[in-house]
């Protein structure tokens, strides 16, 4: 079947897909395990009704996409959003599976969508709608079977309730079904920082390749959440300004440095950055472009394209935010030859990483410090980094298609091995 006749077709999942071809081009993958490798597996889609707390009863849509269950239980986050569409839960999930497989972590791919703006919920709506769903998706997921996460929109306490809900159903708690949980359910250490310092990690990492110093860098981030402030903070501590921070409300810029801490404790107690006055106010597309040494895009897909790409003004492109660069975008970027792109399934790999340690902590009911965790996630980052770079420099190709070349073979590889079903 065409892709344009698929359920999932979108621009998001033709630009997953577009990326995938390029990688399997170079694996000289067959048309057969090219379809099989590239489509998702199984999908969910469900509706919920959950009692507001005015009385009202609202129908809620959300859905499960696990992309890939050949090398592992599906891995990925549940995002909450009022856009959330099924072709994009389904290229994140496809992200999640070379993510996953590029990492070396005994999973496949998955990702879920509840299309909510979880902002205009109290937190009692939050709570049942979050227990409804894990509900609707219990048959599917387990931690044998599917593992989910946190995503944009959801956060420990929303984990905490799915992994409560799904305990009760079972009848014991069960704390590996589900990665991103507070310290006290069976949380990891360094879980809530692990996405963002992994960003971190890998833009010193690369920084330090091009001989560029930390009081040399300037850092713009768009997406001032989870990923994004942690990724400020771990940045910040090595020496570099980070001048220019966004969330959905606008942006704002300081050429002399934000104050980080000024900056959370403002988004803690008003919601959102609006009216910081920390800085000068500017739009998220005018952030984008600002002069700096490392760009990092930390909110959602699809924010560098071809009408801004040629106006970057970053050496480094670190894509903290899954599929921030459109296909079409890429090619100008590759074009220019002046902007290193850190590709999201590399560079934001820590998140699922210290998720994996989380659930085998649970698995093992045997806990590790922060150390243990950041010194196990180091060295997983520097074995990625290592192949990535060895692949570009191998097939010509971009630190992108190298990714997901080393992602991409090894799920075909277990398909072609396992036979059809899988
Ligand atoms: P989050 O909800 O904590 O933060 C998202 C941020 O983006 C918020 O500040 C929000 O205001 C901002 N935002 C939303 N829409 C925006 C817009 N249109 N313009 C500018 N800013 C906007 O989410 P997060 O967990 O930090 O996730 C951010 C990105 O990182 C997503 O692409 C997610 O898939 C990816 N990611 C997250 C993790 C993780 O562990 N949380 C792991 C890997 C990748």
């Amino acid at each position: 079947m065409a892709l344009n006749q698929s359920i999932y077709h979108s621009p998001v999942f033709q630009q997953a897909c577009n990326q995938f071809d390029a990688a399997a081009d170079i694996l000289g993958m067959d048309a057969g395990l090219r379809e099989r490798t590239k489509r998702p597996r199984r999908c969910v889609v469900v509706s919920m009704p959950v009692r507001m707390d005015d009385g009202r009863i609202e129908i809620f849509e959300g859905y499960r996409v696990q992309h890939n269950l050949s090398t592992g239980p599906a891995k990925g986050g549940i995002r909450f959003h009022h856009e959330v569409t099924l072709g994009e839960v389904a290229a994140l999930a496809m992200w999640m599976s070379w993510k996953c497989s590029l990492a070396g972590l005994p999973y496949g791919g998955g990702k879920g969508g509840v299309i909510v703006d979880p902002r205009k919920l109290s937190k009692t709506e939050l709570e049942r709608l979050s227990r409804r769903y894990m509900q609707e998706i219990l048959p599917f997921i387990g931690p044998n079977v599917d593992i989910p996460a946190p995503d944009v929109g959801t956060d420990a306490q929303v984990m905490a309730w799915m992994m409560d809900t799904y305990s009760n159903h079972k009848g014991f708690y069960d704390p590996g079904v589900i990665t991103g949980k507070p310290i006290s359910l069976g949380g990891s250490l360094g879980r809530k920082e692990a996405t963002g310092e992994g960003v971190a990690w890998f833009v010193k990492a690369y920084l330090q390749d091009f001989g560029i110093k930390p009081e040399q860098t300037k850092v713009v981030i768009q997406g001032f959440g989870n990923v994004g402030s942690e990724a400020a903070l771990a940045l910040y501590d090595w020496g570099a300004e980070v001048i220019g921070i966004s969330d959905y409300t606008g942006g704002i810029h300081n050429p002399k440095g934000i104050d980080l801490k000024a900056a959370l404790d403002y988004v803690q107690k008003n919601k959102n950055l609006q009216g910081f006055p920390g800085g000068d106010a500017l739009t998220n597309e005018q952030l984008m472009e600002l002069p700096c040494t490392v760009l990092i895009p930390a909110a959602l897909e699809r924010v560098i394209t071809e009408k801004n790409a040629a106006k970057l003004q970053c050496r480094i492109l670190a894509e903290g935010a899954n599929g921030p660069t459109t296909y079409e975008a890429d090619q100008i970027i590759r074009q220019r030859g002046d902007i290193h792109i850190i590709p999201d399934v590399l560079c934001n790999s820590g998140g699922v990483i210290v998720s994996y340690f989380e659930w085998l902590q649970n698995l093992q009911n045997y806990y590790w410090t922060k150390g243990e965790v950041f010194d196990k996630l180091y060295r997983m980052l520097a074995k990625a980094k290592a192949s990535v770079d060895e692949t570009a420099k191998k097939y010509k190709c971009s630190h992108r298609t190298a990714a997901l070349v080393l992602g991409i073979a090894r799920v075909s590889e277990a398909k072609a091995q396992r036979g059809l079903f899988p």
